[in-house]
């Protein structure tokens, strides 16, 4: 009996969730692609964006499609500031606004810094930082005049901590929490939350030649993180349930400090 009463109101969830239009960057990726399942899941409208991916993300959207959910595929560079606003702006001409925004693709190329090529300075930071202004910039007034919403980032426990190897990525990590913060001050009069998502070592390509010998001792929980595990705090995000958490990075890192 009470199965039943529950599942009923996850149905009726779902149903209310479908308006609720969601914009993912990075759903080509390992946490990106987790992220669209679970929002997928708990019944919102999916877009879902990716940049080379294009068979990743065409799998997804199959995906999302045979489980009878709502998903469209939008490409674009998120370090082109002049093709994000072109591609967002068309969209939301043609759609309305979000409900929410997962501000997600990230690139790493770690580096000794004396060794660091200016190439991947500005690559981490004009992919991983220009990103937040270059995507939420074209999204916000129309997220402001329906005065309700939820902005979601992804920054780093490099971007806590910093990180031997990683002063690019840290600075770009560290910067979005900045950002996080202090737009989270700007829209919380209209309702509107603004979160960070710090992951820790999350199991995706992204770590493909990460020394895990070397990690593994610095995380409590001896083991790296799933990127489902990420994905469940942002559908939590997303939620009503959530409405009164604004400005916080929670960490998503087995522990890491
Ligand atoms: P992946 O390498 O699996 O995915 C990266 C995603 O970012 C891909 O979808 C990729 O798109 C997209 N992307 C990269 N560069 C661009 C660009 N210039 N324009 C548009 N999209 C781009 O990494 P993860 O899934 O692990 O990373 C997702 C986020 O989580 C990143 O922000 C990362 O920094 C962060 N993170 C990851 C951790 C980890 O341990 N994995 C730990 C902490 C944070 P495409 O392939 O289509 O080009």
């Amino acid at each position: 009996m009470m199965k039943n009463n529950l599942k009923l109101l996850l149905k009726e969830l779902r149903i209310l969730n479908k308006e609720k239009k969601v914009f993912i960057t990075g759903a080509s990726g390992g946490i990106g692609r987790a992220i669209v399942l679970a929002v997928s899941n708990a019944g919102y409208s999916v877009t879902a964006h990716y940049n080379k991916g294009k068979e990743q993300a065409e799998s997804l959207q199959k995906e999302i499609h045979e489980k009878g959910g709502i998903i469209e595929l939008i490409q674009f560079d998120v370090s082109d500031r002049n093709e994000c606003r072109e591609k967002l702006e068309k969209w939301q001409d043609e759609n309305g606004a979000f409900w929410g925004v997962i501000c997600n693709a990230g690139v790493s190329a770690d580096d000794s810094f004396p060794g660091m090529s200016g190439e991947k300075w500005d690559s981490v930071l004009r992919t991983d930082l220009d990103s937040f202004y270059n995507v939420l910039h074209p999204l916000i007034m129309p997220i402001c005049r329906k005065k309700k919403g939820r902005i979601i980032t992804i920054s780093s426990v490099s971007g806590i901590t910093g990180n031997r190897g990683q002063v690019n990525y840290s600075a770009a990590k560290a910067g979005i929490i900045g950002a996080t913060k202090a737009l989270a001050i700007e829209l919380a009069s209209r309702s509107i939350t603004v979160n960070c998502i710090a992951p820790g070592i999350i199991e995706t390509d992204m770590i493909r030649e990460a020394p895990l010998d070397k990690i593994l001792p610095s995380i409590p929980m001896g083991r790296i993180g799933k990127p489902e595990e990420v994905a469940a705090l942002a559908v939590f995000l997303l939620s009503e349930e959530a409405s009164y958490i604004t400005r916080q990075v929670i960490s998503v890192n087995g522990g890491m400090v």
